[in-house]
């Protein structure tokens, strides 16, 4: 297996809060990975980290190869856009726009073939139920049809990255369960590396690869 994110010794410090403490994992391509650990422990600060939405005050983040530290914040930015997928619990749809325009901005963002994704696009919502959202906009959805919406919209590029910060903690069980498989299934199929932060022991155990954190490191 190749290993396609290694963490060494991460800190990260917000004034005198110690978020991360020297957390130290490794990440290989195209495996699924759930993260656990209590609430305040530095799991959302280290998806941040690996995202790029942030930089560490210390320890080393290397990703395909490469050392984010020594990414411009034009380099980041361009590695967010079409390495990482990010799905969050609460998802951040434009509320003025349709959904449709909503998953393109990407592709709009990141220059990319807008018409290749488009099609890409409407495959999945069919895939997911959710083509007669796209005409819609986000507050006309339900919860876990918004959810929907914004993973298509995080995987649109197809990311070798798909990070995401307990995307079903604001979905009933059922909607949970559906949205889980369909991150898996989806990464299964572009070959990417999944990471999924739950607190909900149901959605852990359909992942046999585990971290937890304790205390801003890791612990196994
Ligand atoms: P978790 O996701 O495991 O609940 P977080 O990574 O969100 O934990 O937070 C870890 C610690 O860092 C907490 O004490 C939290 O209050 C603090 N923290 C996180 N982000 C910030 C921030 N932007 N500013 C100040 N403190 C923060
Ligand atoms: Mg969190």
């Amino acid at each position: 297996m190749k290993e396609l994110v290694k963490v060494e010794n991460l800190k990260k410090s917000f004034g005198k809060i110690s978020a991360l403490r020297g957390a130290t994992l490794t990440l290989e391509e195209r495996q699924q990975y759930v993260v656990r650990g209590a609430s305040g422990s530095g799991k959302s600060t280290l998806l941040h980290l690996l995202a790029g939405l942030d930089r560490p005050s210390g320890g080393k983040i290397w990703v395909a190869g490469k050392d984010l530290a020594k990414y411009s914040d034009k380099e980041l930015g361009r590695y967010r856009n079409q390495f990482i997928g990010l799905v969050f619990q609460f998802h951040f749809l434009l509320p003025s726009m349709d959904c449709l325009s909503n998953v393109l901005l990407p592709a709009r963002i990141g220059n990319v073939s807008v018409d290749k994704v488009k099609q890409k696009v409407l495959d999945l919502a069919a895939q997911l139920g959710v083509v007669h959202c796209l005409g819609k906009f986000p507050y006309e959805l339900s919860g876990g049809e918004q959810q929907r919406i914004n993973i298509i919209r995080a995987i649109s590029l197809e990311p070798k990255l798909i990070l995401c910060d307990e995307p079903t903690g604001s979905l009933d069980s059922d909607n949970t369960d559906k949205v889980v498989d369909l991150l898996k299934d989806l990464a299964s199929h572009t070959e990417s590396t999944l990471v999924v932060v739950t607190h909900d022991d149901k959605v852990a155990r359909q992942f046999p690869n585990k971290f937890f954190i304790q205390d801003g490191v890791v612990v196994n």
